[in-house]
């Protein structure tokens, strides 16, 4: 079974074999743990998504679809690009959440990847509260059957981490 751990720090300093990215659907970079991935990874990373982009991903990368490239000068062998949906107070966009941490697992395994790092996805400039993706990923992760060994999950501030720690406690 997977273990789930948790580190309060930056994605981009994670030494796994892949670190997952909260993209946009252009896969051309952005804010947040976008920019610092394309920032700290260097120009390999958008290399192979303008590559994605004139190939398969014309369109770009759907929203909860995931997809590898390189991870260029990043402590990890690839980056997983995924699309979290934009928090709506209106319509339940769980699910869409929920695809985001599978299908990157997914990916892993077609990519023989055994330690994986999230980010928080879609709790940064998509608005998703953050106790509500606390349990989408942490319920996501440990419901999937993936030959992944550790994902980490990977938060930024205070705040966010006392949230993570909670539910993953079961408190
Ligand atoms: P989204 O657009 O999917 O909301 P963001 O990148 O804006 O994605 O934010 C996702 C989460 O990642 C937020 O909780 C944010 O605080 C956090 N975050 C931002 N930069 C980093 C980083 N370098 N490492 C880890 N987490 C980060």
């Amino acid at each position: 079974m997977v273990s789930v751990t948790l580190v309060r720090g930056d994605i981009t300093e994670q030494s796994v074999d892949a670190v997952v990215n909260a993209a946009n659907s252009s896969l051309l970079g952005g804010g947040g743990v976008d920019g610092a991935i394309h920032r700290k990874g260097g120009p390999e990373i958008l290399a192979a998504c303008r590559a994605l982009r004139a190939s398969h991903y014309g369109k770009g990368l759907r929203t909860g679809q995931a997809v590898a490239t390189t991870a260029g000068r990043l402590p990890a062998r690839w980056v997983i690009h995924t699309v979290g949906p934009v928090w709506s107070a209106t319509e339940d966009r769980s699910d869409l959440l929920a695809s985001c941490y599978r299908e990157s697992l997914r990916v892993a395994d077609e990519l023989g990847a055994e330690t994986v790092a999230f980010p928080a996805i879609s709790t940064g400039i998509y608005g998703w509260p953050i106790d509500d993706g606390a349990r989408i990923a942490i319920d996501t992760v440990r419901s999937t059957s993936t030959e992944v060994r550790e994902v980490r999950l990977v938060v930024f501030d205070h705040n966010a981490f006392g949230i993570f720690e909670d539910q993953l406690s079961g408190s």
